[in-house]
């Protein structure tokens, strides 16, 4: 049954022009598995015209099989004056052995007169040629129209001109591109209604978030009959990046209640929104919308309060039908209401008559007042409430440490020495290290090894040191806050102090803590 609505990802193409994104081909194709495992439509690989790299991945792509996508070599019309027969950029089109092959040509005059320096109608005659030709070799051919608003508020007349050729020629899709990224819902959704009363073919929308609006200049799009959306995955693109279809997916879905992936997808979007930017190398926006870490985020003891009672009341979906999850974030603002939610969260049987909330309360308050933050630390959380719930004596305890740097001409080392008692056991390391914290999480490492053999897998994965304001007459303190995976889950703990390294070594204890906690 086909969809209401057709996902086109560009990820690896238009998503790949960012700013600090280089996917190998190995990660493309990475990436393009979990897109179709997902369900998404069309994967648009990239333009083997553009660089070896593009044809790469299609060779390989050729040899695996998409259960769903249909994947999408990128290209351009043929070049002015030249047959198309002998237009090389077009015969790599062909050479990538994609059923689909997506095209862009000009729709704006002003391009196509200063731009490609020709004439309209050459123009209308590279559109027409080269979809026609795509067409005799058997493919699905996607026309997408280049500044398309921009053109047809130029030009009306000929901006349909540009997409009537491509379609009486044979194109199965003709998508509306807001290159620029500058215009409005209202533009869009005119300029798209106007189209869908001359063509007959599906209509596309491609974005760009230059002023904000990715998303929503293409929801007004589809609102108006376009029926297949173009983006990238946490918005990647150029500039400010493309229509995000993080977003654009579950509000289509559940916004527009129109049908789009499998429902199973929706719950694995967040997932998959994290899979790409740990391929990618970015730290997973907690600010995105639907898929971010805060997206479902409460804060503040009145408000915390009426979520508890009535979540409907606070959020505008059950946070899980995305993947997500509600989180409550403790802080100064906190009330009762927030420890005992946040307590239930981390699965300690909690109620507001636990004897213990009272000592746990002061005991978060004073620490926050230390400058302790619990937010990104939750590990560090579950072990002081732990603490005081159960009165138990932690796994282990760390006697002594000693931290040493030594700089030559040749080069510098860093060695740490850590004693660590578990019951009447006592072991004694030494390590070296890229640095201080580096060196004292390998002998603190080493250490627990010989008595938890399963903490092998543990590793720090991320490291932040945050210099807190001193007040007057008082030094100034550390916070440093680590994040800790075993390769499928991850936690953050944190230690202050005026010293960066106790603090770091807190905050090592505790991730430590933490994983013999769960095991
Ligand atoms: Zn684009």
């Amino acid at each position: 049954m086909k969809p209401d609505v057709e996902i086109y990802d560009t990820t690896l193409r238009d998503g790949s022009q960012g700013e600090g994104i280089n996917f190998s081909v190995a990660d493309k194709l990475r990436v393009a598995e979990k897109l179709d495992a997902f369900g998404l439509h069309y994967i648009e690989g990239g333009w083997p015209g553009s660089n070896p790299k593009d044809i790469e991945f299609f060779a390989q792509a050729k040899r695996r099989r998409f259960k769903r996508a249909r994947l999408a070599a990128f290209g351009s019309t043929r070049r002015k004056q030249v047959a198309i027969e002998s237009d090389d950029q077009v015969r790599l089109l062909l050479e990538a052995g994609t059923p689909v092959v997506t095209i862009f040509g000009k729709t704006w005059l002003l391009h196509v007169q200063e731009v490609l320096g020709t004439t309209p109608e050459e123009n209308l005659a590279m559109i027409g040629d080269t979809v026609r030709f795509l067409k005799d070799h058997g493919k699905f051919v996607i026309y997408d129209a280049e500044h398309a608003f921009d053109g047809f508020k130029d030009d009306p007349e000929y901006a349909l001109a540009t997409w009537e050729a491509a379609e009486h020629a044979g194109a199965d899709i003709v998508t509306l591109c807001d290159t620029n990224g500058g215009s409005l819902p209202a533009e869009v959704a005119r300029i798209t209604a106007a189209a869908k009363g001359k063509l007959t073919c599906r209509i596309g929308i491609h974005t760009h978030n230059d002023i904000g609006l990715g998303v929503a200049n293409a929801l007004a799009a589809l609102e108006v009959g376009a029926r297949h959306v173009q983006g990238t995955i946490n918005g990647y693109g150029e500039r400010t990046g493309n229509c995000n279809l993080t977003s654009v997916i579950p509000n289509v879905a559940l916004k527009l209640k129109k049908t789009c992936v499998p429902a199973s997808s929706l719950a694995k979007l967040r997932e998959l929104s994290q899979f790409v930017d740990e391929i990618a190398n970015f730290r997973h926006d907690p600010r995105q919308p639907w898929v971010g870490a805060t997206a479902f985020a409460h804060k503040g003891g009145m408000h915390v309060n009426a979520v508890q009672k009535v979540a409907r009341s606070f959020e505008h979906i059950d946070p899980a039908r995305v993947g997500n999850r509600r989180r409550v974030l403790v802080s100064d603002l906190a009330g009762r209401s927030n420890i005992v939610m946040k307590a239930q969260e981390l699965g300690f049987p909690i109620t507001h008559d636990t004897p213990e909330l009272k000592a746990i309360l002061g005991r978060i308050k004073e620490l926050e007042h230390l400058g302790y933050e619990f937010e990104a630390a939750e590990a560090s959380l579950a072990l002081l409430i732990r603490k005081i719930l159960k009165h138990e004596e932690p796994p282990f305890r760390v006697d002594t440490y000693h931290v040493s740097m030594r700089r030559d001409s040749e080069e510098s080392v860093v060695e740490a020495t850590v004693k660590v008692r578990v019951g009447d056991q006592v072991a004694h390391t030494v390590a070296e290290g890229d640095g201080p914290v580096n060196a004292l999480d390998s002998a603190l490492r080493a250490a627990l090894l010989r008595f938890f053999p399963h903490i092998k897998k543990v590793r720090l994965t991320d490291y932040k040191v945050r210099i807190l304001e001193s007040s007057t007459g008082t030094a100034a303190r550390t916070r440093v806050l680590i994040e800790t995976s075993d390769g499928k889950d991850e936690w953050g703990t944190v230690g202050v102090n005026e010293n960066i390294i106790e603090a770091s070594l807190q905050a090592l204890v505790d991730s430590v803590e933490y994983a013999l906690m769960r095991k």
